[in-house]
């Protein structure tokens, strides 16, 4: 393939070409409360500033252009804590400033104390056929701990209610909380695995820097899990997925058959996607932006027709494709070997040769033919694989 190189090539563009951006994201700041352990772009009780946000929103959207889009993801924070006039609003203006293709995953998210059969139509009449349901936990004092605001019961119902309105219904867990048992998440995953879920996201705790977590860690009032217990909840997790038919497709998402999230996908293929709202990162043309994190800031600078763009980089080829290696390398089924030569121009088993044969040695990763994928022992360990693709010595 006269294309693959070694080379650094700082300047030049992938051969085909920078990857068109299909998928766009929406990052809605709102929430009710401020999870104790939650680093997002979120802000409580400000929900006054909500008219200002769709103002923005739509500034930001309609300078786009109207680009042409499979997926759609409206994160946060909370969308659904919008009132729904608001959310009829944001979905409005969202799927007129986008040209939005006629079969595009469409998806919201959602916690359970915010949905109602109210929310469910708005949500259904206007096009929205994914919701991505913060559950976290069916346990009450596990939820309690975590500073949810809703039941397990309260899931339960809001899962039954959500999947006869729109049943490509996903749902986030968290395990390894302070004071958790595998007993505990155990049960959270016998819940789950009996509800009419078509995907489930399950992600360990982590104490980020910044979050109320991270300073109560410090204070010595929570704690965190040793790894055996962690790695004993993540297989718990992959065993109760398989048996229900939740194939795992990527380190930390399990789906059935047909219901991989698409959106997501394009972030771990590099593919390009938009993106708004505050402390939205966005990949368009080479270039790799992200949004003011603070929602005043992004707020005041929008009102004040100033960029809401607080980083803007560049990206070379050479960075390209260390990051869809170490993003595709996270994916069960792997990368492919030619498809990634031909969306990079990269030579992937010469240019990472290193990072790729000590991996392979340590038995984290596999060659099978055409595709270079994690082992069984390596889904313990992607995240030592992905550093090491992206930090490789050229
Ligand atoms: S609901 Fe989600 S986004 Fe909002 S504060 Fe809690 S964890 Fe963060």
């Amino acid at each position: 393939m006269a294309l693959i190189s070694n080379d650094r090539d700082e300047g030049a563009t992938p051969p085909g070409g920078w990857p068109v951006p299909r998928s766009a994201y929406i990052h809605v700041p709102f929430c009710r409360h401020r999870c104790g352990y939650c680093n997002f772009s979120v802000v409580a009780n400000r929900d006054e500033w909500i008219d200002r946000y769709l103002r923005a929103i739509e500034v930001e959207l309609t300078a786009l252009n109207r680009p042409r889009v499979a997926t759609v993801f409206l994160g946060g924070g909370t969308p659904t804590h919008l009132p729904a006039d608001s959310l009829v609003k944001l979905l409005r203006l969202v799927t007129s400033a986008l040209d939005v293709s006629a079969d595009a995953e469409i998806s919201v998210e959602a916690n359970p104390e915010d949905i109602n059969a109210t929310t469910l139509a708005v949500l259904q009449d206007h096009g929205v056929n994914r919701i991505s349901l913060g559950v976290q936990s069916f346990d009450d004092s596990k939820l309690k701990i975590l500073e949810r605001g809703h039941t397990g019961d309260q899931a339960r119902r809001i899962i039954d209610q959500a999947a006869t309105v729109v049943p490509n219904l996903s749902i986030d867990l968290i395990f390894s909380a302070p004071e958790e048992t595998l007993a505990i998440w155990n049960r959270d995953l016998e819940i789950a695995c009996s509800l009419p879920i078509r995907h489930l996201s399950t992600y360990a705790l982590t104490f980020e820097k910044g979050t109320q977590f991270w300073n109560r860690r410090h204070r010595g009032e929570l704690f965190g899990n040793d790894d055996s217990l962690e790695v004993a909840m993540y297989q718990a997790a992959r065993d109760s997925a398989r048996k229900v038919g939740l194939q795992q497709y990527e380190v930390s998402s399990f789906a059935a058959d047909g219901f991989r999230c698409r959106h997501n996908m394009s972030y771990w293929h590099g593919d390009g996607w938009f993106a708004a709202g505050p402390g939205a990162a966005r990949f368009v043309n080479g270039l790799r932006e992200v949004n003011h994190r603070s929602p005043a800031t992004y707020l005041k600078r929008m009102e004040n027709s100033l960029t809401p763009t607080a980083e803007s980089e560049s990206i070379t080829v050479e960075q390209f494709a260390r990051e869809r290696a170490a993003f595709g390398v996270r994916l069960l089924d792997g990368i492919e070997i030619s498809e990634f030569e031909s969306a990079t121009g990269m030579d992937l088993l010469g240019f990472f040769a290193d990072a790729i044969e000590l991996s392979i040695k340590e038995e984290l990763i596999e060659r099978q033919g055409s595709v270079i994928r994690l082992t069984e022992r390596g889904i313990l360990f992607a995240d030592t694989v992905a550093a090491r693709l992206l930090t490789a010595d050229a």
